[in-house]
């Protein structure tokens, strides 16, 4: 059996070098340096990967190495195998079914016990594993001693120290991978011991594997298989039939009776005790161990009466450093897409394109994308800080502070991240619900997410505040974010109530990384990792959108814009809106333009609230119509708005007027003051805030959770929220005489 086992271990690998080919995977802690490593070695030969069914992005590369073609895959971040994270059931998969010639374990060697967790998994799989120890230059100017020669005797495996900064130990790192690979047989890693009992029922369980259990699924590891199986991870028993699962428990009865039920926990502590222990012969601190520079600022940060102040203040620098340094990049954006938009037009002209081909291109496509990619800036800018907290450490504390608060809406610290992402863009909000372990958790802030007033919605909160509320824009621009935030607890409360029942939030271990600055490489890096979704998601998904809308917004070629096929929509909706307080076509129109982006419903308006439009009858109108007109304009009265309103709204520091260019005052404002009333221009501002989120966050909501129900259940309740919202504050309103 063991014999057998061998040559199937040992001519896979080898079968691969004859061919040249090395499938090498690289496997780390989060904030281990593995992107940094990997962009050292392979840099721009990296592209993201295309693995069906898998929403999380692996990055692969090819190159040689000393005549050795390798393959490298880039596994997601994780802190262990366990099936707790989308990461970890993902990086889990891959290692057991794909098996790779080498495993590359990238280790935080200034933090050696934490990233031995995952090494000690890693073992289990019985793969040739290399350990690079990164950023050894770092744990050496701590005057940490590390005796790499001892992992290596206690693991079985080789150990390179590298530091992927310096740029130091890769080449070494990679003629240990090939030299591995050349006698994986030699460099098999060491059977770890878990103790005599552990071991004992995973010999039993692998025993019966060989034998009395069938169906074996024969692409994992039998070990890796035993393992699972002894600590009950449903996942793995899940693949065997129920008589199988019987035999488990049998072969574990001993171990059950010797140590509790709890066999999950039983193996993780076994687990820790072999990463401790290795940790503790192999690490030799300095004496003088001052207290560390991460313990002086945690008992700062984390303190119970500062904590909260502290981090409110460093999230309000965040958002106005945000806002500052992208304004100016937003207003070149805005200038760019101009001259673009002119240049295409003339371009167009020139070939003698037709009215209509000019007016998809321009009115369309360059309008509706354009309108769009205004916003880029910003939101590469809040990535760039939200990655600067993650990178320093600061956000692991942020989480760590808001606990509670989350707590009391069933959720936990984490998924507070992913909403306070949610007032940038609420699209890499719903990605980075990654970070959460339990689905659940994931769910339930994803559907939290859409409240969160992005961006987008700005762009409508400005036109409107103009208009109406001149004299108190900041305090109305504030009460909408404030709104959202409080519908968003309510909704809360209420899912915890029906569709998450009895689900209490899981004690989970928070993960307090030291602190740590962050170089500028990694910070690019990370920045664009988490930007490049919004281009290229976004980018795409508006191209489709803009050009839906432009045809809806054209058919019948000619017809009167209230007969075209977007007016008649806006028709057909109108009585869903009426009662809260704007129910002409044109309201309902850019309503529902405005699924595909909230920006959108600003663009449709500039258009079909032109002067001309107050009139019932729209004279002379032109035959194309010109539907991104009036989005420069607003794009540049949000430009200047952006900045100051950003800080009414998050600080709400006393500022209680903005300054805003007005925009087109001689026409979209004078038409929406004709057609709106305050009450109802607030409550139309209410609805745009509330009203299902727009279809690229859907679309990441299907990414993400494999499948349109959720993204199906977030379009219906945040629907009816901002139905119910709406509908009160518009006829209480009415009733008050407020505003109407
Ligand atoms: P990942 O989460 O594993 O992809 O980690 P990153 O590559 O983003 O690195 C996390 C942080 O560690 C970044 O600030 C890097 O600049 C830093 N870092 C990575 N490798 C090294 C290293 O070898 N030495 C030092 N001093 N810092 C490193
Ligand atoms: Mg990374």
């Amino acid at each position: 059996m063991s014999d057998s086992n061998t040559t199937v271990i040992a001519r896979k690998p080898s079968a691969a070098v004859s061919t040249g080919k090395l499938r090498v995977a690289f496997a780390g802690n989060p904030n281990s340096g593995k992107s940094t490593l990997i962009n050292a070695i392979a840099g721009t030969r990296l592209h993201v990967g295309n693995w069906p069914g898998v929403t999380v992005e692996m990055k692969e590369a090819s190159f040689t190495h000393n005549g050795h073609r390798i393959d490298l895959v880039d596994l997601p971040g994780t802190y262990s195998l366990s099936p707790y994270s989308q990461e970890e059931v993902i990086a889990a998969d891959y290692l057991a079914k794909e098996k790779p010639d080498v495993i590359v374990n990238v280790v935080d060697a200034t933090n050696l016990e934490r990233n031995l967790y995952l090494t000690v998994q890693l073992l289990e799989l019985g793969i040739p594993t290399v350990i690079a120890l990164n950023i050894h230059d770092e744990a050496e100017k701590k005057g940490y001693r590390i005796d790499t020669k001892g992992i290596e005797k206690s693991l079985g495996v080789t150990v390179v120290a590298t530091s992927a900064v310096r740029k130091t130990g890769l080449d070494e790192l990679l003629d240990a991978v090939v030299s591995t690979a050349d006698d994986p047989e030699r460099h098999k890693p060491h059977d770890v011991s878990y103790g005599p009992d552990i071991d004992q029922a995973a010999n039993n369980v692998l025993e019966r594997l060989g034998s009395e259990l069938a169906p074996v699924p024969d692409e994992y590891p039998l070990r890796w298989l035993a393992i699972r199986l002894v600590e009950q991870d449903e996942r793995i028993s899940g693949l065997f039939d129920e008589r199988t699962v019987r035999i488990v428990q049998d072969a574990t009865e001993h171990l059950r009776s010797a140590h509790g039920s709890d066999l999950e926990s039983l193996v993780a502590d076994a687990r820790y005790a072999v990463a401790n222990g290795v940790a503790h012969q192999v690490l030799k601190k300095p004496a003088t161990a001052k207290v560390e520079l991460t313990e002086k600022i945690d008992s700062v940060v984390l303190n119970r009466f500062w904590g909260i102040p502290i981090f409110l203040a460093a999230m309000w620098f965040l958002f106005k450093l945000t806002f500052d340094i992208s304004t100016p990049f937003m207003d070149w954006m805005d200038t760019v897409i101009g001259v673009v938009s002119a240049w295409a037009g003339a371009g167009l002209a020139a070939i003698g394109a037709s009215e209509w081909i000019s007016s998809l291109v321009i009115d369309g496509i360059i309008a509706g994308v354009g309108t769009v990619f205004v916003f880029l800036p910003i939101i590469l800018a809040m990535m760039f800080f939200v990655t600067l907290l993650e990178g320093t450490g600061y956000m692991a504390r942020a989480a760590f502070i808001m606990d509670r608060a989350m707590r009391s809406i069933g959720l936990h610290g984490k998924s507070f991240i992913p909403l306070l992402m949610g007032f940038g863009c609420n699209v890499p909000s719903i990605y980075a619900t990654r970070t959460l372990e339990n689905p659940k958790d994931k769910v339930l802030t994803a559907l939290l997410v859409p409240y969160m007033s992005c961006g987008a919605r700005l762009p409508v909160y400005v036109l409107f505040t103009a208009a109406f509320f001149a004299t108190n824009q900041g305090t109305v621009l504030w009460s909408l974010y404030v709104l959202g935030i409080v519908v968003a607890m309510i909704m809360g409360l209420i899912f915890k109530r029906t569709l998450f029942r009895g689900e209490p939030a899981p004690a989970f271990v928070m993960e307090l990384p030291p602190y740590r600055m962050p170089s500028f490489k990694s910070l690019m890096i990370h920045t664009w990792e988490k930007g490049r979704h919004f281009v290229v998601k976004a980018g795409t998904w508006i191209l489709l959108a803009s050009i839906v809308v432009w045809v809806l917004y054209s058919l019948p070629w000619g017809a009167e814009k209230h007969d075209t096929l977007l007016g008649r929509t806006g028709q057909a909706v109108a009585p869903v809106l009426a009662p809260l307080g704007f129910g002409d076509w044109q309201a309902g129109a850019s309503l529902v333009t405005g699924v595909v982006a909230k920006e959108v419903v600003v663009s449709t308006m500039g258009e079909i609230y032109a002067p001309a439009a107050v009139g019932e009858e729209p004279a002379e109108e032109e035959a194309v119509p010109t539907f991104g007109e009036g989005v420069t304009e607003i794009a540049t009265g949000l430009v200047t708005a952006v900045g100051d309103s950003a800080m009414g709204v998050l600080s709400s520091v006393g500022i209680t007027s903005i300054a805003v260019e007005e925009p087109g005052d001689d026409g979209l404002l004078g038409s929406l003051k004709g057609t709106f009333s305050p009450l109802s221009a607030f409550a139309f501002m209410v609805f745009v805030l509330l009203y299902v989120p727009c279809m690229i966050v859907l679309v990441a909501m299907r990414q993400e959770f494999g499948s349109w129900k959720w993204a199906g259940v977030s379009v219906a309740t945040t629907f009816a929220a901002a139905w119910v919202v709406t509908f009160i504050v518009y006829q209480g309103g009415s009733l008050l005489g407020i505003g109407v």
